[in-house]
Parts: structure tokens; C-alpha cells; sequence
């Protein structure tokens, strides 16, 4: 059964991250020996939204969106996640994003469950004020499940701190005073915290100097190579440099440069926001998004979308660490692949929890109508990330696992001890 749902997973040629997930799930839950009727519930989604709704363009003509808003697992807490703006987005995509944010906020210890949402809209294409129409109208849409209490979105690919400006603004219409606790990741003037906006970068960061220490691998020189240039990817590769580590190569959706002396990342950023992309950027060769992982490197950071490393390209890789600043980039067959390899993987709802993590301060600071410093949310962070490190690998030792399993161990007897001790209801 397992292998013949493996074998599925991959073969289709286009990959169901929902399947991923659900492979994942089922593999840490034989490790965990975990009772039949709990597993049949983690196993789905509690909520499923979908909504088609109206947006005025600018030439007056009116289309119609398709997004969803997604609860996987609501035991330990309001559900939590972000909300991706993507042309390729399906239903399925958002139910395995959902349920990695279970995990995720498990493997740090923070009191949420997990949720996701997604509209199909390629936004680079909408003007701003399409941009805001659309987030306006989506977020009355999902507003019967969303609340500071009940679900607090954030941002995710191609969404920021400005569209949760808008979210916030709108839910706050809704019920006539202002509830900054509705999402995270705003704009630091409408209650966001210092820090969130490189919190999921940083995150990332602190556990690849955690895997560095472990492997006995110097972070100076280190060569770096990051997929994907938007908020993780980016500002990823700007923390490594200021680490001393040389980024060679990044790319972004239209593709990528290499330099095998090194990138100067803060000239790189600056030629993206000029001309909205990487490509092109002087003295570098032109790679390819598949390309880019196959560079030899230190330390690799698929900072983009799902399935990009897969049965196909998992025996190429030739990095000591890949860091998951991305959900979902690796399938199960390249896990297993990666693991026999000895490539040190630091899986997704570990490595990009940093994000998370600073959404959760966020929150509390609305709650409390409190602003921290940018010095104490890192501290806390460090913290949070440096000790969520250590016990999944911990787990993965005692398992003789891999990370991604061990951090599985982790999560899931978190959430299976919280949904069963609160019993079914009724
Ligand atoms: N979208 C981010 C993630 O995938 C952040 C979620 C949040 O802050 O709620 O983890």
C-alpha cells in the first residue's frame, strides 16, 4: 500500500503536493505507532473553503477568482498561515500547505493549528488597484472563518506586508474597530513586529549554522546556491553573506545567474527591483531554475515552490546541506534519496518555522497592545528556532531517521497528545 501510493506520488508527472503530505504524515505515523481512529482524523483537513468571487478591473469589466481558505488542525489553537497569490494554485496545494502549518507550528511549540489560503491570480499581471480589489473582496469571502481568535493569516509567495494592510482594514470595516490581530506580517505602523519581515530567512539561517555546527562545517566561505529570490530566498542570501559564506548562484520565477567567485547580493537586489528580476544581472551566466540545483555547493536553499527536487534530479544534487526555506520542495523519493547520500536535509516545517514563529510575537504584541524590540523578538527566535533544532535531531538519532521524519515525530505526537486528550466531542 505505502509503496504503491509512493510510486503514485511521483509517476503522474505532475506531482500532488496534497499526496506528499499525506505520505509524509502516514510514514511518521507508523513510526509512532499512532492509534488507527487518530491518524484517520490528522489524516484530513477540518475546514475546506472555496470561494468564486467578483473583481472590477481596470478596463470596467468584471472576473471572476477562484481562492480557498483552508483549516487542517485546529487542537492546539487558532488556525495559522499564509496566503499565496500563484496562478498554479489548486485546492490540494493549499490542503498540504495547511497541514505542513500543523506541523510546522508543533515543531516550534507554538499554540496554533494550521490553515492556508490561495487564490489563482498570476499578480505581476493585475495592476495595484486590481491587487487591492481582489485582496479586498477575498478577504470579505473568507472573513466567516477568519478572526484573531480563529484564524489569522499572513503573507506567503507574492504577497506582503501591504496586502495584509488591506486584509486587516477590511475585516475592521466588517465589525466597526480596528483588529490588528487578524493577520500577521503588516506593515510595522498598523501593529507589525520588528523583524517579520526577514523572520523566515532568519529562522532558516539560525538552523543552517545549528546543522553547520553538527556536520563540523565552517559557515565562512561556504559556498551558497538559493532558488528562488522573493522574501525567504532574498534575504536568505544576504544573511549568509553577512555570515562570510560566498552565494554563487540564485534565481527567481524568469531564471537564474551564477558566478562561481560569488554574488554581491545587495547589488543583486537592487538590479531586481529595477528591472523585476535576477536575470541579466552583469558578470553572472544565465542558469536555469533546474539547473541551479545541481550546482555544486555547501549549502543549497530551494526557497521557492513545491516538487523541485523529485525522483528525477535527488542522485544530482551535490550539497552538504539543503535548508528548506520553501514548503514543500522535496518529495518523499528524493528524501529517501538524499538520506542514503548523506546530504544533511533541514526540512521545511523546521527550517522556514522562523517566519511563523515572529508571526506568533506578532500576534501576542497586538493582544497586548505591546511593541518589542527587533533585538528581543531575534533573541526569542534564536531561541525558539536553536531549540526546535536540537530536538529534532535528537529524534532523528534516536530514530536513525531523517530530519524531515524526526521533526514528524516531533509535530505529530504534539498534536495527536493535544486532539486526544481533548476527546471527541460529542
Ligand atoms: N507563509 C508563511 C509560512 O509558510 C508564514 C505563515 C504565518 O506567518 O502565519 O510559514
Amino acid at each position: 500500500m505505502e509503496d504503491v501510493r509512493q510510486m503514485a506520488t511521483e509517476q503522474i508527472g505532475v506531482i500532488n503536493p496534497w499526496a506528499v503530505a499525506q505520505q509524509q504524515f502516514d510514514l511518521a505515523a507508523e513510526k509512532l505507532n499512532l492509534d488507527p481512529g487518530l491518524r484517520r482524523v490528522l489524516r484530513e483537513p477540518r475546514r475546506e473553503l472555496t470561494v468564486h468571487f467578483p473583481v472590477k478591473m481596470d478596463d470596467g469589466t468584471v472576473r471572476v477568482f477562484t481562492g480557498y481558505r483552508v483549516q487542517h488542525n485546529l487542537s492546539r489553537g487558532p488556525a495559522k498561515g499564509g496566503i499565496r497569490y500563484h496562478q498554479d494554485v489548486t485546492l490540494d496545494e493549499v490542503k498540504a500547505l495547511a497541514m505542513w502549518m500543523t506541523w510546522k507550528c508543533a515543531v516550534v511549540g507554538i499554540p496554533y493549528g494550521g490553515g492556508k489560503g490561495g487564490v489563482v491570480v498570476d499578480p505581476k499581471k493585475l495592476s495595484r488597484r486590481e491587487v487591492e480589489g481582489l485582496t479586498r473582496r477575498f478577504a470579505t469571502e473568507i472573513s466567516i472563518i477568519i478572526g484573531p481568535e480563529r484564524d489569522i493569516p499572513a503573507p506567503d509567495v507574492n504577497t506582503n506586508a501591504q496586502t495584509m494592510a488591506w486584509i486587516m482594514d477590511t475585516y475592521s470595516m466588517h465589525v466597526g474597530y480596528t483588529v490588528p490581530a487578524v493577520v500577521t506580517g503588516k506593515p510595522i505602523s498598523l501593529g507589525g513586529s520588528e523583524g517579520r519581515n526577514e523572520a523566515t530567512a532568519r529562522g532558516a539561517v539560525y538552523c543552517v549554522a545549528e546543522a553547520a555546527k553538527h556536520l563540523a562545517l565552517d559557515l565562512h566561505g561556504a559556498k551558497v546556491v538559493v532558488q528562488g529570490f522573493g522574501n525567504a530566498g532574498s534575504i536568505a542570501a544576504q544573511l549568509m553573506a553577512q555570515e562570510g559564506s560566498t552565494v554563487i548562484a540564485v534565481s527567481d520565477s524568469q531564471g537564474g545567474i551564477h558566478n562561481a567567485r560569488g554574488l554581491d547580493i545587495d547589488r543583486v537586489i537592487a538590479w531586481k527591483q529595477e528591472h523585476g528580476t535576477v536575470v541579466g544581472f552583469p558578470g553572472a551566466e544565465a542558469v536555469s531554475n533546474q539547473a541551479i540545483l545541481e550546482i555544486p555547493c555547501d549549502v543549497l536553499i530551494p526557497a521557492a515552490l513545491e516538487n523541485q527536487i523529485t525522483a528525477r534530479n535527488a542522485d544530482r544534487i551535490q550539497a552538504k546541506i539543503v535548508a528548506e526555506a520553501a514548503n514543500g520542495p522535496t518529495t518523499p523519493e528524493a528524501d529517501a534519496t538524499l538520506f542514503e547520500r548523506g546530504i544533511f536535509l533541514i526540512p521545511d516545517i523546521l527550517c522556514n518555522a522562523g517566519g511563523v514563529t515572529v508571526s506568533y510575537f506578532e500576534w501576542v504584541q497586538d493582544l497586548n497592545r505591546d511593541h518589542w524590540s527587533e533585538a528581543m523578538v531575534n533573541a526569542k527566535l534564536k531561541e525558539i528556532m536553536t531549540k526546535a533544532f536540537g530536538e529534532t535531531l535528537a529524534l532523528s538519532q534516536r530514530h536513525e531517521v531523517n530530519m524531515r521524519t524526526g521533526a514528524y515525530l516531533l509535530a505529530v505526537d504534539r498534536v495527536a497528545q493535544a486532539t486526544a486528550l481533548r476527546g471527541l466531542y460529542p
